[in-house]
């Protein structure tokens, strides 16, 4: 039996027909730039703007506001740093939930430390969530932007993100709303109109598409300098040749997800279900974290009293493939922020792990993923 892939959260395994697209471009011949005015060029074109108005669907956005980038971590960094150098107050005031990705945290850690902008942290509750009420309580007319995480990578919460977007735009219609929503997209559950973002975040590799591709939609791009000074690619927003394979992949990988929504959440959401039916069968000592219903269909962030989750980890990474908090994180070696935020201490943080199911997994799968962890879980308790 080969590895069973149960690591959505960090990456997903690209659809068939991601990877027949592709690869028909891969071996469809001559390959021109998007840019060049010639038919090679406005081939190439044409293919950019398939994949552009299938990435504007999936997230409810227009045409013109998609900006293609690197990836999310580049989007994260165009829309806080490109907002940042555009406004015009000293010190901006940057209002942030806790639980963000590192890619916001760390951007907005740096810009602290610099002393450029003025952070405002948002607390969540135990089950990682923040209420349009709470965001509203620190916004101030020195607000300049409001950074929201839509599905938590971790822990799975779902914030009111249209709710939230309501509230900043009646209280601080001044500040820039960005949304992070890489998690929550492949199930097409993010739309830039109702929740009223002026930026919104997606990665390809999250949503069956490759890897090395993602976007920021922009409602105002008058509002969000360019970080790389270049050609006017992208509208100017993100100069450099595209990566027209990647995104290639991206729009079909987006016009899958608006196509399967519906089937694609209920069959991932079963899934979840039933992996977490059979390890409570196995090992009943597991504790679920994150909201219990708002949450993403394919994450389960669980948490067993005293596992060394490392060890769990280890002792079957050639049979299941799973974090412990996130991708990220595993690198860091510290206790996730996130689980500390929920109010974990670092003992429980360091005996959590993450199942993140996805479209591409099988039930037999998932009852033997869940059967195998179960045991061994019994194992390193002594108990079998
Ligand atoms: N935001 C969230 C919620 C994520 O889960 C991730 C990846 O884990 C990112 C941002 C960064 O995405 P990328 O790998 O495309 O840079």
């Amino acid at each position: 039996m080969g590895v069973i892939d149960l690591d959505a959260g960090a990456t997903t395994q690209m659809l068939p027909e991601v990877r027949a697209a592709v690869t028909a471009l891969l071996e469809g011949g001559l390959l021109g730039n998007p840019s060049s005015d010639h038919l090679l060029g406005a081939t190439a074109a044409n293919l950019l703007s398939a994949a552009r108005a299938n990435v504007a669907r999936l997230v409810d956005a227009d045409f013109e506001q998609v900006v293609f980038t690197s990836g999310a971590t580049e989007a994260i960094n165009l829309g806080v740093q490109g907002v940042v150098r555009r406004n015009r107050s000293s010190v901006p005031n940057i209002v942030a939930t806790r639980t963000e990705h590192s890619a916001v945290l760390n951007v907005l850690r740096y810009l602290e430390r610099c002393r450029v902008v003025d952070v405002t942290w948002v607390e969540v509750d135990g089950y990682g969530s923040v209420t349009a009420q709470d965001i509203e309580a620190m916004l101030s007319p020195e607000t300049a932007m409001v950074c929201v995480i839509h599905g938590n990578n971790e822990i799975g919460t779902i914030n009111p993100v249209d709710e939230i977007g309501h509230v900043i735009k009646q209280e601080a219609p001044h500040a820039v709303y960005l949304v992070d929503a890489v998690q929550t997209s492949g199930y097409g559950l993010i739309s830039m109109r109702e929740c009223k973002a002026d930026l919104v975040v997606v990665s390809a590799h999250k949503m069956h598409g490759p890897p090395g591709v993602g976007a920021l939609c922009i409602r105002d791009r008058h509002r969000v300098a360019p970080l790389l000074l270049g050609g006017g690619q992208e509208f100017g927003a993100r100069p450099g040749t595209e990566n027209l394979l990647g995104i290639v992949g991206f729009g079909k990988a987006a016009e899958l997800a608006v196509r399967d929504r519906v089937a694609r959440t209920g069959f991932v959401t079963d899934l979840r279900d039933m992996f977490w039916h059979q390890l409570l069968s196995e090992f009943e000592e597991c504790k679920l974290n994150g909201h219990p219903s708002d949450r993403l269909p394919g994450n389960l962030s669980i948490t067993v009293s005293g596992l060394e989750a490392h060890l769990l980890q280890r002792s079957l990474r050639d049979k299941v493939a799973f974090t412990r908090s996130s991708a990220c994180q595993s690198t860091s070696g510290l206790a996730s922020h996130v689980l500390l935020a929920i109010g974990l201490s670092s003992l429980e943080a360091n005996s959590t792990f993450r199942i993140c199911l996805s479209e591409t997994n099988s039930k037999d799968d998932v009852i033997a993923a869940a059967t195998t962890v179960g045991q061994q879980l019994k194992t390193l308790r002594g108990r079998r």
